[in-house]
């Protein structure tokens, strides 16, 4: 089998326009970024408005697991099968960060084939809007020191300046830094840091932002600091958002690429799955719903985060209305969760694969609670057998009620999701859905964090401290009562223990911290170690991403 990388550049790919034209894009509202990328102006497609929407589909998973999942890749590949049994398909997706690109990960635009292609240039800078996000999030981060250092006039409380600066790429070197050294022409030394650009709240803000205005009063509502009083200090108060917005103002119409077969994508924001919602721009999942009959998404992590926060945060603040929910799993992931080593994941183990399917029940359970319809989508690797797969198939309609499809679209593209694609789309048409997230807007912060805990993550309950009581009154007085919670906790298990894999349940999670992302409009429930400047490995990526005689990149997975 070739790499992602060999198989996307033997592809042969439409001119924009050409996709523009399926999606019903004329191309009057293309802003393209050389032959194979454009951005779209939605206000220049004509009715664009008044355009009914289509379906909703969201692709999750189960708990990931160092053996791999596939979410984008079924993403792609269950998008192109919707195209094949000619269905009006668009796909929505996040945009990579570099971070990752040159970390750990790879790539991140799908695998095998089913891939969004130019995967090289969407891999890499692409139309550049982590480029204006990172500035936007940087100007603000001058703005407070400068204001500072020319006499402090909102009296911010140096110590607790809250925001702090943003880069896309894994540094370790700058987590904890001291800024303003090098004497009094520089301001005040004072401990700063950097996150990864994907963990900035302009990042959300961007991605959770209906229009440029909305977006403009967001920025706005951005808490970079507090008075020594404890009053919020906001990037209106810097007046700032003006010319945040200037350098957001392109990046914010929704990138369009294709699939290896064809299918439109828009490719566009990407929020951290912990700190932030995890997933594309409203306003790209907004376009899609108007321009395609079925639109396929991602959300990040498994399905107890990603799920939960797409349907919590991201659909609640939209209006969007979610039509079915594809959980991804794999047999060799089942089988990790079954307590197998991941040296032994290529033999048959059905008693494993049976124990494993514990994990894959709770996130079916979970998504009914949303009054969203699952079906199982198992990715399947050349290692699977066809005992296990049918001991899956057997449970999911046994115990679960959920129908269990085998896809082969990685191998196969398209063809290989035909299947999928049908039995989607027949549950999307069925409208058996009836979408409600799963807490009102009204409920007590805290009671908002303890019932995701005990509905999703099968928890006793949250330890709270005397301190966080503290502040979750503090935050409710201050009139953030009514924002959803968004939890960051470990990706790999229900609980807050990375390695209690399968579906736990009794155990306590330990809030460790609450942030606000009042621009975003969350408050962000710190439950673990979460890292929002990532490292890179001992031997990252990097070190085998190269340019080959005939300037071909080589090494992006
Ligand atoms: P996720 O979105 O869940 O993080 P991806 O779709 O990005 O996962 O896939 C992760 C990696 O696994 C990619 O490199 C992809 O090529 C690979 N992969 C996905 N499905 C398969 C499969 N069926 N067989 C082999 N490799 C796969
Ligand atoms: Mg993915």
């Amino acid at each position: 089998m070739p790499t992602d990388i060999e198989i996307a550049r033997a592809a042969t790919l439409q001119p924009v326009a050409a996709i523009a034209g399926r999606a019903g894009i004329p191309e009057e509202a293309l802003h393209p970024y050389g032959k194979f990328i454009a951005k779209v102006d939605t206000g220049a497609i004509p009715g664009f408005r008044e355009k009914p929407d289509g379906k909703l589909i969201l692709v999750t998973a189960i708990s990931p697991t160092p053996a791999g999942e596939g979410k984008t890749t079924t993403t792609v590949g269950l998008g192109d099968g919707l195209s094949r049994i000619g269905r009006r398909a668009i796909i929505a997706l996040r945009e990579p960060s570099l971070g990752p690109s040159f970390g750990m990960k790879g790539g991140a635009a799908g695998g095998g084939h089913a891939q969004v292609v130019p995967m090289e240039q969407i891999n890499l800078h692409f139309t550049g809007d982590f480029h204006a996000i990172t500035s936007a999030h940087n100007l603000l981060a001058a703005m407070v020191d400068n204001h500072i250092y020319w006499g402090n006039g909102l009296g911010f409380d140096t110590r607790h300046v809250a925001l702090r600066r943003v880069l896309d790429m894994n540094d370790r070197a700058l987590r904890a830094i001291v800024s303003s050294l090098g004497g009094p022409g520089n301001g005040f030394p004072r401990e700063d840091g950097f996150d990864i650009t994907v963990a900035s709240e302009v990042m959300a803000i961007f991605c959770l932002a209906s229009d440029l205005a909305d977006l403009e009063a967001r920025l706005g509502r951005i808490v970079v600091g507090r008075t020594r009083d404890r009053r919020l200090i906001t990037a209106a108060d810097l007046r700032a958002t003006g010319a945040m917005s200037v350098l957001l103002k392109d990046a914010l119409m929704p990138n369009l690429v294709q699939t290896l077969e064809g299918t439109p994508a828009f490719v566009h924001g990407g929020p951290f799955a912990n700190i932030a919602h995890g997933c594309n721009s409203v306003i790209a999942t907004r376009a899609a719903l108007k321009l395609g009959d079925y639109v396929v998404t991602e959300a990040g992590f498994g399905a107890d985060l990603g799920a939960e926060k797409f349907f919590d945060i991201k659909c609640r603040k939209a209006g969007l209305k979610p039509a079915a929910a594809v959980v991804v799993a794999t047999v060799r992931a089942l089988k990790m969760h079954g307590g197998v080593a991941r040296d032994a994941l290529g033999r048959e183990n059905l008693k494993a694969l049976e124990a494993g399917l514990s994990n894959l029940a709770r996130h079916v359970g979970n998504l009914r609670k949303f009054g969203v319809p699952p079906i199982v989508a198992i990715n399947n690797f050349a290692t699977d057998t066809a005992a296990e797969h049918e001991l899956i198939r057997n449970f999911c309609r046994n115990h679960l009620g959920a129908e269990a499809v085998i896809c082969r679209h990685w191998a196969e593209g398209g063809a290989g999701a035909e299947e999928l694609a049908r039995k989607v789309a027949a549950l999307a048409d069925e409208g058996e859905a009836d979408f409600a997230p799963l807490y009102p807007d009204a409920m007590p912060l805290r009671e908002k964090l303890e019932t995701v805990a005990r509905e999703i993550y099968g928890a006793e309950s949250v330890s709270v401290d005397a301190g966080l009581a503290a502040r979750f009154a503090e935050l409710e007085a201050a009139g953030f009562r009514d924002l959803p919670v968004c939890v960051a906790k470990t990706q790999y298990s229900f609980s807050a223990d990375p390695t209690l894999r399968g579906a736990p349940s009794g155990h306590i999670v330990p809030l460790r911290e609450l942030r606000l992302s009042a621009g975003a409009g969350f408050v962000v429930a710190i439950c673990g170690d979460i890292m929002t400047m990532p490292g890179l490995p001992r031997e990252p990526a990097a070190e085998r991403i190269h340019i080959d005689a005939q300037g071909h990149i080589e090494g992006l997975s």
